[in-house]
């Protein structure tokens, strides 16, 4: 009987179990531990914070989808020793053993050691950060009723990636509902992007980036961009315009998507990784370590032309969990690797500005407006799908497709 061990229940690893439960039904024992016992879409995280969604609209529970055969274990991974090939967890005095480890650690917030980001905003990188967002607002919104304070209308997002953008769209959605809290009129709550650089989203073409950016601004987001945040100070945004002199933005709400790292504890663990992320081999797993696969936003996976890794995606980390099952079969059943290495070809990305907007590339082809608004959704559905099955997808799943 092999023992296989999969810690992280996120797209990565959550997905990676489901598979090798139906391809293995023999000869294997599986262990999944995760903090949660439950899986959340890390997609939607900016939907959760701005309140447009509810977290159980997010999340569903890791029973769902595992069989009775797999053993659960929710609780916090401490240490995971290669040579000796075993996992200590926080609440179980007893180490896991394994014949295949299967790290999907997921992502953490960067800081880049910018001072006062970690005690003076507020990070979006799991439910719990992003609900205590959403209740940040809505208290700043109520404390407006007596202090009529207009600092605590204006939420500001620091970095103007992927994520920002999304959450941009999202506060546009919740804006009228933030405003009927404070008792104000919706154009009174005040959204800046502040994002250091002048060329946004860099994934995209020029003109589709410019599309998406003035398709932001079009919903009354102020965007500072060029502007370098330095320092964050209790309701005080710091940032650098250029040359110019240090400028100051006060705001009751302050959020932090300036980027993302794998998790620490890779470094910690003595793997070789950089930002928490791990160069892979070919098959997936760690360069030092053929028994250990390292997928989802702990990896760093290169493409042929060896440049810079791809982006950390939910499309990648679950085309990794793909690969990961069918390796871990052929394993187990022949002794062999898969005689083919893993290859990735995105389908395309879609970036949602709110529920009804969105832009992005699709099967090579640029995407506006209501279609990419569409193929986001799909896009969500297809990903809810491959994992939680029918049944999630039914009840989590997005078919407001007409608007
Ligand atoms: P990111 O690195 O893509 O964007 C962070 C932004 O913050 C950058 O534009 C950067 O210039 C800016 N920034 C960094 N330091 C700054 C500073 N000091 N001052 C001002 N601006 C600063 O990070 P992200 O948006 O968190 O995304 C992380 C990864 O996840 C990316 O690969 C992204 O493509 C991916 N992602 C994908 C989806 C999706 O496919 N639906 C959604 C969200 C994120």
């Amino acid at each position: 009987m092999k023992e296989v061990v999969v810690l992280g229940a996120g797209y990565a690893g959550l997905k990676t179990v489901v598979l090798l439960q139906k391809k293995l039904k023999t000869n294997v024992h599986i262990t999944l531990v995760d903090r949660n016992n439950y899986h959340y879409e890390a997609t939607d995280l900016h939907e959760a914070a701005a309140g447009t969604q509810s977290a159980s609209r997010i999340t569903y529970p890791i029973s769902d989808v595992i069989n009775p055969q797999i053993t659960f274990i929710q609780d916090e991974v401490v240490k995971i020793d290669p040579d000796k090939k075993t996992v200590k967890l926080a609440g179980h005095e007893e180490l896991l053993h394994y014949d295949y480890c299967v790290l999907g650690l997921g992502f953490v917030s960067e800081t880049f050691g910018i001072p006062g980001a970690e005690e003076n905003a507020l990070p979006m990188t799991n439910v719990k950060e992003a609900l205590a967002i959403y209740d940040h607002i809505i208290a700043k919104m109520k404390d407006y009723r007596t202090t009529h304070n207009p600092d605590d209308l204006q939420i500001v997002i620091c970095g103007g990636g992927f994520t920002g953008i999304e959450l941009a769209g999202a506060l546009v959605d919740a804006r009228a509902s933030y405003a009927k809290i404070a008792g104000v009129s919706p154009d009174e709550i005040k959204i800046t992007l502040i994002e250091a650089s002048t060329r946004l989203l860099p994934m995209f073409s020029e003109k589709l980036a410019e599309y998406g950016v003035n398709l932001v601004k079009s919903l009354n987001v102020q965007l500072l961009d060029g502007s370098r945040i330095s320092k964050i100070e209790p309701g005080k945004v710091i940032y650098k315009h250029g040359d110019d002199d240090e400028e100051s933005l006060n705001a009751g709400t302050i959020i932090w998507t300036t980027g993302v790292s794998g998790n620490p504890l890779m470094e910690e663990c003595g793997f070789d990784a950089k930002r928490g992320r791990v160069i892979v081999t070919d098959h997936l797993t760690d360069p030092k370590h053929d028994d250990i696969y390292i997928i989802g936003d702990v990896a760093a996976v290169m493409p042929p032309d060896g440049k810079r890794p791809y982006p950390t995606t939910a499309q990648i980390a679950l085309a990794m969990a793909d690969y990961t099952a069918e390796d871990i079969v052929s394993r187990i059943k022949t002794g062999k690797h898969e005689a083919k290495s893993f290859t990735y070809k995105s389908l395309g990305t879609v970036a949602s500005v709110g529920n009804t907007r969105a832009f992005g590339e699709a099967m090579g082809h640029e995407l506006r407006g209501y279609p990419a608004s569409a193929m986001k959704k799909i896009i969500a559905d297809r990903s809810l799908l491959e994992t939680g099955g029918l049944k999630e997808l039914f009840a989590k799943g997005r078919f407001d497709l007409y608007h």
